[in-house]
């Protein structure tokens, strides 16, 4: 068994040891590498002390000193270097009290959370396994280090990053730890939103978003996605679908690519379906006006998770208008004003995700849906083609000119600009400025016409 571990890090372990320290690579680098897939970062344990490690290498960060932790800056990259610890007490169950520094390996592994977790690795002395972690990583399971019961009472983060681990690696979790997780669910209301969230977005972005029904079975998302229990619970009993809303949300979640934005989007995309379910006289459900109840919904959610604002603007922006088009009678100039309100450099967005909508859902008029799709596409395209006007920026004219009409600056330059605007997405060879002056001055006419109107009442 032999890891390549890239230079920078054989250089910290080298230096550690020529000043009498032991020093390994430890944890996801060693998990990772053993699998063949490229670790996120490597780490460094190790039987100094913080203030031997910060003495030995001249530019450190220090990370987490009270835990043990020094960031070593090599070549612009820092590598967290941390002293073998046993953690103390845990009376919260998120974090010890307090930390022990060790001077044995073995203590330091056994405070790790999982058995494919707990392994290290140093060039000249191999693989130190205690816990069997390379045989639970042949047999794809997730196994806590020690008594589950005890782990899962310690951190009820692990509940989380199990179930993180399982869909990031196509593992399933080993009964008993399963078990002990079912136990302290209720625990997770002590874990912050910031991990939650780490954790739960490497799930959603993972190969196997599909873990998501894990999540559910073990109540774990009644515990921090409630939202996402009512869409497993309501049915869709229409033909276009052959599932509940919640199996379908997956479904195009596996269907769309593994960011952040395009998979929250597709766990939110039908939020609002639970809200709006109506069951017509012949027993068909309908999900009227789904995507603009779901909007808010989904941006709650998002907000309590903590997400960053350009993710949830992103996510909302399409899971308000995933439906658009839909319908297959959208015209040209009602696909213009579509894009006028949406963006049209958010389109391939909003594909990606029709498309896996459409993937998600029963074979009933598959060809239909797609040629509604293909007419949209050629909409787009051709919308790009002879560049047609969808915001005020684009117009042929802009508020200097308009002034010289006389038009004041203020609320009825707005007017007359949204006009304008209206005036280009119904004809795109509107756009001229003669065009649009001449329309303009029928604008304004047609105003002091409203405001007489008015006046004279
Ligand atoms: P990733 O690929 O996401 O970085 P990782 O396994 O490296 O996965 P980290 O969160 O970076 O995960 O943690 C590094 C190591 O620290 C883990 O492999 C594990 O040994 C240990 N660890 C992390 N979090 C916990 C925890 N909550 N309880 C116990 N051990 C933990
Ligand atoms: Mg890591």
């Amino acid at each position: 068994m032999k890891i390549i571990i890239p230079g920078d890090v054989l250089w910290i372990l080298r230096k550690l040891n020529e000043a009498g320290h032991e020093a390994y690579v430890v944890g996801g680098c060693v998990r990772d590498s053993l699998l063949g897939r490229t670790p996120n970062d490597w780490d460094i344990t190790t039987s100094a002390e913080p203030m031997e490690v910060k003495a030995l290498f001249r530019r450190t960060i220090d990370t987490g000193l009270q835990h043990g932790t020094v960031t070593v800056m090599n070549h612009g990259t820092g590598y967290e270097v941390t002293t073998y610890r046993v953690d103390g007490d845990y009376s919260d169950h998120r974090r010890p009290e307090s930390v022990i520094f060790s001077k044995n390996l073995a203590d330091d592994l056994m405070r790790r959370d999982f058995t494919i977790n707990a392994m290290a690795y140093h060039p000249e002395q191999g693989l130190v396994d205690l816990y069997d972690g390379m045989k639970d990583m042949e047999e794809h399971v997730i196994r806590t280090v020690g008594e589950p019961d005890a782990r899962f009472d310690e951190d009820a983060l692990r509940i989380l990053r199990a179930v993180r681990f399982a869909a990031q690696l196509g593992f399933s979790i080993e009964a008993a730890t399963r078990a002990a997780i079912r136990n302290h669910v209720d625990d997770l209301a002590h874990v912050s939103v910031e991990r939650i969230e780490t954790e739960l977005t490497k799930l959603i972005c993972s190969p196997h978003p599909e873990e998501m029904e894990e999540l559910y079975d073990l109540g774990i998302t009644a515990r921090i996605l409630p939202e996402f229990d009512r869409m497993m619970e309501t049915p869709q009993n229409t033909p276009y679908h052959y599932t509940d809303v919640g199996h379908h949300t997956i479904a195009v979640m596996q269907h769309v690519s593994p960011t952040k934005v395009m998979r929250y989007a597709a766990l939110l995309h039908d939020v609002g379906k639970p809200v709006c379910r109506a069951t017509d006289a012949a027993g068909v459900d309908h999900f009227k006006k789904h995507p603009i109840v779901g909007e808010p919904i989904a941006r709650e959610i998002l907000k309590r998770l903590k997400l960053d604002n350009k993710t949830i603007e992103n996510a909302c922006r399409l899971v308000l208008w995933h439906d658009f088009g839909l319908k297959g009678d959208l015209t040209e100039a009602g696909f213009r004003r579509g894009m006028s309100k949406m963006g049209i450099e958010h389109f391939p967005e909003y594909l990606e995700i029709r498309k896996a909508d459409t993937a998600g859902q029963s074979d009933y008029r598959q060809a239909e849906k797609q040629e509604v799709l293909d007419h949209v596409i050629r909409m787009y395209e051709k919308t790009l083609e002879e560049k047609a006007p969808l915001v005020i920026r684009d117009l042929a004219a802009g508020g200097q000119d308009l002034k010289t009409l006389g038009v004041p600056a203020g609320p009825v330059m707005g007017q007359v600009l949204q006009h304008l605007l209206d005036f280009v997405l119904t004809e795109p060879a509107r756009n001229t400025k003669e065009q649009l002056l001449r329309e303009t001055e029928n604008f304004l006419k047609q105003l002091a016409r409203q405001e007489e109107g008015n006046s004279g009442e």
